[in-house]
């Protein structure tokens, strides 16, 4: 399509909401209208572009969102594009409305089903990363992980308050899926005395971070060195095992009683206020300039990509390397990993004196 035939563009949040993607929401539709094109809203993600549920996005219908929290387009999980011809039936739907391209918003789900949507039925997309877990290939930084930090950051001073006066052992559990973002910035922010990074396997299905008594032994160790620096409390940060929130740090917990009986140990699951809130004013400045990026970058041709930000400069990366699973017949690749900087875990173990 020659860009200069985009006169409308489609824009949904899909997969887990994160705080911040109301301010992108509105910086596409303020940057479509600055460049005369219309903005449609599709609501509750894909489910939306099936169900014809849109919304005509004018500059003035998204005022006073900037502030908000959550999604007012609605974020839903739609199952059924999984399947080729659900995804024609949406273009259908799209091109029946006038959609000549398309904004996705989300993690690497949407990103996958965006990618096989252009793919297959020739529509634009561009993706921009929302999600807490900052697991993005091709963006230092997603939409809602500094707001998702800064909440996990208040509730564990809040958490060392009552352990230090009780001289206890908390056992802390993070959202971030797969990434172990959370867990490694909050625990760095917080002084916390250990940081259990998700469940790790490399290429040979080999486990790197083990779920098991490797890894209760280990924590257990490192307590007991605790015990000699004379510290008032402990807290150990444990990453969700991406699988059901609060179980990982259930088995935790239950196992380091078993080997530490004396001890006074509770446990913690933050949970979904991770994922609401006011977004801080860094999501609030990532997410505005990546939504001007995305309709700039339509407007450039950069087709089946996402906008990231990489050394603070606004950056195109292709969708297919934030696909969650390697699909022959099309030939999408596996997702790329946006690791964790050993930098990170290393200062944290300094702290850790
Ligand atoms: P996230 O985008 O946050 O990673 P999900 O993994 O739940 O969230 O994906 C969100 C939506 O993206 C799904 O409900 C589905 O509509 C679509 N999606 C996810 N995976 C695929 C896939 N393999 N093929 C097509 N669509 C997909």
């Amino acid at each position: 399509m020659a860009n200069n035939q985009i006169k409308k563009i489609g824009v949904l949040t899909s997969g887990g909401d994160a705080p911040g993607m109301n301010a992108a929401i509105r910086a596409v539709a303020r940057t479509c209208a600055t460049n005369s094109i219309e903005c449609v809203g599709i609501n509750q993600g894909y489910k939306g572009l099936l169900d014809e549920d849109f919304t005509e996005l004018t500059p003035r219908a998204v005022g006073n969102i900037i502030n908000r929290g959550g999604s007012f387009l609605r974020s839903a999980r739609c199952k059924e594009f999984k399947f080729p011809e659900v995804r024609q039936k949406a273009a259908e739907n799209a091109r029946k409305a006038g959609i000549d391209a398309l904004v996705v918003i989300g993690g690497d789900g949407s990103f996958t089903g965006a990618l096989k949507l252009q793919t297959e039925t020739g529509i634009p997309v561009i993706g921009i990363p929302g999600t807490i877990d900052n697991d993005i290939y091709g963006s230092d930084y997603s939409i809602g992980f500094d707001t998702a930090i800064n909440t996990a950051m208040e509730a564990i001073d809040k958490i060392r308050d009552t352990a230090a006066a009780h001289d206890r052992i908390f056992f802390v559990e993070v959202m971030g899926h797969g990434s172990g973002y959370i867990a490694v910035y909050t625990g760095m922010a917080t002084g916390v005395e250990q940081i259990v990074m998700p469940p790790k396997k490399d290429k040979e299905n080999k486990n790197i971070i083990p779920d098991g008594d490797e890894l209760y032994d280990e924590i257990v160790s490192e307590l007991q060195k605790e015990d000699g620096r004379k510290k008032s409390s402990s807290i150990v940060i444990v990453s969700e095992n991406g699988k059901s929130i609060g179980e990982r740090v259930r088995i935790i917990t239950e196992e380091v009683k078993k080997r530490m009986p004396e001890k006074d140990i509770k446990e913690t699951t933050l949970g979904h206020i991770q994922r609401g809130g006011s977004p801080t004013t860094a999501d609030r400045v990532l997410a505005t300039r990546l939504g001007t990026g995305a309709v700039e970058g339509l407007l450039k041709g950069e087709y089946g990509m996402i906008t990231g930000v990489r050394d603070n400069k606004i950056v195109y990366t292709p969708l297919r390397d934030n696909t969650v699973a390697y699909d022959a017949e099309n030939d999408f690749d596996v997702k790329r990993t946006h690791e964790i900087i050993e930098e990170f875990r290393r200062v944290a173990n300094i702290m850790n004196i």
